[in-house]
Formats: C-alpha cells, sequence, structure tokens
C-alpha cells in the first residue's frame, strides 16, 4: 500500500522554532529570540486570549454561530456580502479553497519566484501545473505588471503578493488592475494581503467592488489572515473576499466549519480590538526602520513586519546567528541563498537582532565596506540609542 506519487510535492519549510532549535543546541528556550516566522511578538490582543478561554466551555460544540457571526462581522468591515467572505483554516486554508473552487485537473497556476510556498503546495494537491514569474533581485523585487504579463500564458490563477514574502514589496491598485485588464477572463488574479495591515497601499477589495475609482470586477480575489497582525497564528483562522458573481461557490467546496469554534471567537474578539493592531502596526513600523538603518547589510524597503537583508551567505550568517541566540530565517528555501528575512520583534527584540547580526557580519568579514550593493541598502546610522 502507498500513497499516490508524492514525489513531485514539496513540504512545507516553516520558520524554526525556538524548542526544535534549543533542543538541538541543548540550551534554554528562553534565551532565544525567534524573528522567523513574521509572528506577532506581542501575541494576540487581550480580548482574544480571554475569548479562547471562555470558547473553551463550548468546544463541545459545532461552530455554528461562531461561524457565521464571524463572517458576517469580516463582511461588515469590508462592506461587502457575507457570501463573500470565506473563512479558512489560516490564509493557507482560503488558498486551498480558492484551489478547490477554480482549478481542474491540469490547470496552470502562475506563482511569484522568489514567493510564499503554499501557493505551488496548494496547486499540486488539487492537481495542477505550476508556472513562475521571477521577481528580480537586481530590480529589487519590483512587482511589474507588464514583467508578469510578459510570463503569464493563460494560466487559471495569478497569485500577487502585496507586500511581498519575502522581500516586502508592494503592488499598487492600478497595476493590479493593469495585470487584471492584461488576463483572460478565464484568470483569477488572487492578492495575497497577509501583510496588509502593515502596508501603505490599500486592500485590492478596491478592486473587487469598484471603489476608489476602479471598475468592479470579477476575476480578482483577496486573501486576508489574523496570523500576522492580529497574533493569532497558532489558532490558523484566515479568509478569502471575493466577487459576489461566484461567491456561492464556497457552500460547495469547503470543509463543513472551516474554522474552528475557538478560531471564530478568537478572530471576533481580535477584530473588536482595533488599539492591539495599531500598537503592532507601530512596534512594526519602529522595528522596520531599527532593522533597516542599523544593520550593516543592504536591506530591502518592506512595507511587511519584516526585513529582508542581503548578507552573502544566508544559511551560514542565519546559522551564526543562531549560535548567539537569534533565529532569522534563512532565504535558501525561497531561492534567495544570500539573503536572511528578519521579523519585526520587540524593542528589546530587534535590538539584540540588529546588534547580533552586526557582530555576526563582523566576525565573518572585518572589512568594513559591506556596502550598498543593489542599490536597495540605507546607510548605516552611526549613533547607536
Ligand atoms: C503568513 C502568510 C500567509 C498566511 O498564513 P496563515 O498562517 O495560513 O494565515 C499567506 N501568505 C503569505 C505570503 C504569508 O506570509
Amino acid at each position: 500500500m502507498q500513497p499516490r506519487d508524492l514525489s513531485a510535492h514539496a513540504t512545507y519549510e516553516a520558520g524554526r522554532g525556538i524548542e526544535e532549535v534549543a533542543r538541538e543546541l541543548g540550551r534554554d528556550p528562553a534565551s532565544f529570540v525567534t524573528l522567523s516566522s513574521n509572528e506577532n511578538p506581542h501575541g494576540p490582543a487581550p480580548a482574544a486570549v480571554e475569548a479562547l478561554r471562555e470558547a473553551a466551555e463550548t468546544a463541545s460544540d459545532y461552530p455554528k454561530a461562531a461561524h457565521a457571526d464571524l463572517t458576517d462581522a469580516l463582511a461588515d468591515r469590508w462592506d461587502v456580502s457575507s457570501g463573500q467572505i470565506w473563512l479558512g483554516n489560516g490564509g493557507d486554508g482560503a488558498i486551498d479553497y480558492l484551489s478547490r473552487a477554480m482549478l481542474d485537473p491540469g490547470d496552470a497556476v502562475l506563482v511569484p519566484k522568489p514567493g510564499f510556498a503554499y501557493y505551488a503546495m496548494s496547486t499540486r494537491f488539487h492537481h495542477g501545473t505550476l508556472d513562475a514569474y521571477v521577481l528580480s533581485k537586481d530590480r529589487d523585487f519590483a512587482q511589474d505588471p507588464d514583467s508578469i504579463l510578459g510570463t503569464y500564458d493563460g494560466e487559471r490563477i495569478v497569485y500577487l503578493t502585496s507586500p511581498h514574502n519575502p522581500s516586502g514589496t508592494t503592488m499598487s491598485l492600478d497595476a493590479i488592475e493593469r495585470l487584471a485588464d492584461g488576463t483572460s477572463d478565464r484568470t483569477l488574479v488572487v492578492v495575497d494581503e497577509a501583510y496588509g495591515e502593515f502596508a501603505e497601499t490599500d486592500s485590492a477589495v478596491a478592486l473587487i467592488e469598484g471603489r476608489k475609482g476602479f471598475d468592479a470586477r470579477e476575476d480578482v480575489a483577496v486573501i486576508r489572515t489574523f496570523s500576522k497582525a492580529y497574533g493569532l497564528a497558532g489558532v490558523r483562522l484566515g479568509y478569502a473576499v471575493v466577487p459576489d458573481a461566484w461567491a456561492d461557490a464556497y457552500a460547495r467546496v469547503n470543509t463543513p466549519f472551516a474554522a474552528s469554534e475557538l478560531a471564530c471567537r478568537a478572530g471576533l474578539a481580535a477584530l473588536e480590538d482595533a488599539e492591539h493592531v495599531e500598537m503592532t502596526v507601530e512596534s512594526v513600523r519602529w522595528a522596520r526602520e531599527h532593522l533597516a538603518t542599523r544593520v550593516e547589510a543592504p536591506a530591502w524597503p518592506s512595507e511587511g513586519n519584516f526585513v529582508l537583508f542581503d548578507v552573502g551567505d544566508g544559511a551560514g550568517v542565519a546559522s551564526d546567528l543562531q549560535e548567539r541566540g537569534v533565529i532569522v530565517r534563512d532565504c535558501t528555501s525561497f531561492g534567495l541563498p544570500g539573503c536572511i528575512r528578519v521579523t519585526c520583534g520587540t524593542e528589546s527584540e530587534t535590538k539584540r537582532a540588529a546588534e547580533a547580526i552586526n557582530a555576526v557580519l563582523d566576525a565573518r568579514d572585518p572589512t568594513p565596506d559591506r556596502g550598498d550593493a543593489g542599490g536597495a541598502a540605507t546607510d548605516r546610522e552611526v549613533n547607536e540609542s
């Protein structure tokens, strides 16, 4: 007995957690700072923690009311109909529902390279095939619609990530519209806004609904998650916002009660706590700036809760940092072996990370002219606070 041929299926490489690394090095997990998975260092909103405690009592029930309540609350927030909100087990779960709704076996999907691994995984699970468009490091990972259209070849889904993981670049709504206009009517453009709260750009929900001067359209869907700004990565809660025209497909493809009672209750409470999200976004803005200005390596301007650095040897630097108790993401698995991605931590975590990165870079290459490669680098600040 064997499963079907899964040899083409890559496994997901998550950023390494504290427990795993501490065990391997025989050290106390409390002595590490984990900045490898773009989690919220401030945790969930206090109200969400309380909601989780309370929901424990009703965990025996299917989440009938909670699922509907959260869907309605999100519909309210985006000013769309409830049917347009597709809850999922994380943003990843919502991506799966789009795959289920859209893909026939053999349909092709166009994904960014480098990019988020789950687009390809979900495509393979749903018997689709993959093509990739390149976001070039030499062009600072610019997301240019004409360049993507140059690679586009009638794929059924095109994934955009704005802000992009791991580079932090965004795509304007004008650019997304231009891309969607340039693809066939059969092509769905999925705009993954997992880091949308941290960005200055508007949500592509405006394209779906025809707001802000754009024409409404049926070929764009948006992915959102509670894992990042809302600090609820552990409960697995995300959703898609889809055009009303085919929103009813959800009922035909979803796993019953796609999001759990606990997730829905936590999500409802988290939505109410605007202050926690604002504090998180403020903290990320500070940390991005601190990392970009203090770390003595070229960085790309990021609109996410992370910064990508060009350090020459991502695996080596990540491993040296680990020795110093700082866990960052080696971007080799993204196809960027020269880079590390550093999540914005609390103030003290971020300061510690910046110092540790500089110490590691100094130890590896004491010559002081690591510079502004790629044109994206920020100048080093000399004064330490
Ligand atoms: C984190 C992330 C997601 C969603 O993750 P979930 O935890 O499944 O919600 C989606 N896309 C990108 C690019 C991400 O980085």
